[in-house]
């Protein structure tokens, strides 16, 4: 049942107890009969708005019976990649490098994931990417979300051609997608940019009263322009952007997000010093529970529409807010 039908529902039951107290109240107690007036009026004035307001706002929508979401945070070493799984429904977001390309192929047909109902292409750049083609190679897309069409590498040159006859759709602020019961929402781009990590698809899935952020490699400016935008970003688990990178995750945007989980998508032992010390301060900050595939493998989480429950692969109990990174070095 939606939200909007239960606040009906209340109303209703508020309107006819109001009506049958206003028929019992002899005429001349006059005062009794006039305080009945306000629940009268505020039932039915609640119960016409229902019909102009987003009530989910107010009461989050219950995911029906049997329904169920997971999302695979899938370890592709210094790279991204995500598949979220509900009521038989599938979306990948981003693939990992080139050399993940099996990797990915093999993880879809152990899911038994033949048809994509959303392929995510964040950005261009190759960790991203990468192994996109390997997933089609598997599994069909019906839709392909990508914030260009062209891009000059041959992995986005693959990406489109195993893409075959589904077109890239470029999908623009607010468009909203249904995934069995969850919703996601396009936060971003918002502005053209020359940095292919600013182009950054940004999408916030919701599903009951659990939300996912995933954020791609966004830096600072798309960070800035989605919160400008007035979008709603607070979320119960975020996908840290870009790596755990310090281009990424400032403090303003994490306090609009306020996750109570924080999953770095990140390669042991990396070249760039992901994810950064400050970042992880941040995260401490704000107290987000933090995952790390470097660390801890593929990450699963599942929710049953009002929490969320995390399973890693290994090192459970990992400090994984330490600067030591997982082959024992300091991250810069
Ligand atoms: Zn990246």
């Amino acid at each position: 049942m939606r939200s909007s039908d239960v606040i009906r529902m209340l109303c209703a039951a508020v309107l006819f107890l109001s009506l049958a107290l206003f028929a019992f109240i002899p005429g001349r107690r006059r005062r009794g009969r006039r305080k009945l007036l306000i629940p009268l009026f505020v039932s039915i004035f609640v119960f016409l708005s229902t019909f102009f307001v987003d009530t989910s706002v107010l009461l989050p929508e219950p995911v029906p019976e049997g329904s169920s979401l997971q999302v695979h945070f899938i370890d592709v070493g210094q790279a991204d990649c995500s598949l979220v799984l509900c009521d038989g429904d599938a979306m990948l977001i981003d693939g990992g490098n080139v050399a993940d390309s099996d990797l990915v192929y093999a993880y879809l047909k152990e899911e038994g994931v033949k048809e994509l109902d959303y392929i995510v292409c964040t950005h261009a750049h190759e960790d991203h990417v990468g192994g996109l083609a390997g997933a089609l190679n598997y599994a069909s897309a019906s839709t392909a979300l990508c914030p260009v069409e062209e891009y000059d590498s041959n992995a986005f040159r693959d990406f489109i051609s195993y893409l075959g006859d589904t077109p890239i759709t470029v999908p623009n602020p607010g468009d909203t997608y249904d995934l069995g019961s969850a919703t996601f929402t396009i936060l971003g781009p918002i502005a053209d940019s020359d940095e292919p990590n600013n182009t950054s698809i940004v999408l916030r899935l919701e599903y009951g009263d659990t939300s996912f952020l995933f954020t791609g490699d966004a830096e600072y400016s798309e960070e800035q322009d989605i919160i400008e935008s007035g979008a709603i970003l607070e979320s119960t688990v975020l996908k840290v952007g870009h790596h755990g990178s310090d281009t990424s995750s400032s403090y303003v945007f994490l306090r609009e997000v306020m996750p109570e989980y924080a999953v770095i998508s990140v390669g042991a032992g990396n070249s760039y010093g992901h994810p950064s010390e400050s970042v992880l301060s941040r995260l401490n900050d704000l107290g987000a529970v933090t995952y790390r595939t470097d660390m801890q493998g593929t990450i699963i989480c599942e929710s049953d529409g009002n929490s969320v429950l995390f399973q890693v692969s290994k090192n459970a109990e990992a400090d994984t807010l330490s600067p030591e990174t997982a082959d024992g070095r300091y991250s810069g």
